[in-house]
């Protein structure tokens, strides 16, 4: 199932999106519930509940605004650095240079911080020279968290992943550089798109699909998730060592090759570049920079 949120006559809905994407019909719940987009409809279901009824109006998706899946994520979003092998060695000279990669026994981890998540086609606003100027694209494959739990082994993982959705990480490389800890270059306010809704595992197997980023019509990653170097097993069995994962928590599982301080030289986002992410089984979402 394609589980969107989105806003028609100015409220918020949930609603479930046909298998051609090209309609969507709203869940019939309370305004209270759609205000947190797909999450308490998550939970409930994880509880053991049935989807409510849909409305019999069907929507064109033309017609409505599109938001994240989950527009308001109850704590920050998961984030795993460096997470497939040929993006580790496009940069092995700079952000990554201490590390190597083929020995390196754990993931990287690190949190965007929620309110950074916009919609699948909102602009993104680069924070201006005086903050940064080397903001960077990052396209991924964001696992949406069904059951929670602690101490989660691999071999059981996939049993909590309720669906995929996806996100560009975006980032601005030398703030993420400046500091030891990456969140500050990485939760910019809306440096999160995310969407263009949620596809529930049972229709996307996210261990093997196709991640693909396309700045200005020009396709600059394309990676098969198989690539990743800790896959999406061992990175909830890592994350919920000792940290209880929550229905509705958010993973985003690493970029492919090809990001902008990768290329030689490198190339940064302007204003008025436009950022296409695409998955197999889910779709795109599109941002311009502004
Ligand atoms: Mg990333």
């Amino acid at each position: 199932m394609r589980i969107a949120t989105f806003r028609h006559n100015n409220t918020r809905h949930v609603g479930r999106v046909s298998s051609d994407g090209l309609h969507v019909q709203a869940f019939e719940v309370s305004a209270d519930i759609a205000h947190l987009g797909a999450l308490r409809l998550l939970e409930a279901v994880v509880a053991g509940g049935q989807w409510p009824s849909v409305s019999s109006q069907q929507l064109a998706v033309s017609d409505v605004q599109l938001e994240a899946p989950i527009p308001v994520p109850r704590r920050n979003i998961w984030c795993v650095g460096r997470n497939y092998h040929e993006h580790a060695k496009e940069l092995s000279t700079s952000v990554f240079k201490d590390s190597n990669t083929n020995t390196q026994a754990w993931p990287i981890v690190f949190t965007k911080v929620p309110e950074c998540v916009v919609g699948p086609f909102d602009s993104v606003h680069l924070p201006g020279a005086q903050v940064s100027e080397q903001i960077d694209y990052e396209a991924e494959l964001a696992v949406i968290i069904g059951k929670g739990g602690k101490n989660i082994l691999a071999a059981d993982a996939m049993q909590h992943v309720f669906g995929y959705t996806i996100v560009n990480d975006v980032t601005a490389r030398d703030v993420q550089m400046r500091h030891q800890q990456w969140d500050m270059g990485k939760s910019f306010d809306t440096f999160c798109p995310m969407g263009p809704w949620m596809v529930t595992a049972d229709e996307l197997d996210g261990t093997h699909t196709r991640v693909r980023c396309v700045v200005n019509g020009e396709q600059r990653q394309d990676g098969p998730t198989e690539n990743m170097i800790f896959d999406i097993p061992t990175l909830i069995e890592t994350i919920s060592r000792g940290i209880t994962l929550f229905s509705g928590d958010i993973i985003a599982t690493g970029t492919p090759a090809g990001v902008g301080m990768g290329l030689k030289p490198p190339r940064y986002l302007k204003a008025g570049d436009v950022v296409r992410v695409e998955i197999d089984g889910i779709g795109h979402i599109e941002n311009r920079f502004i």
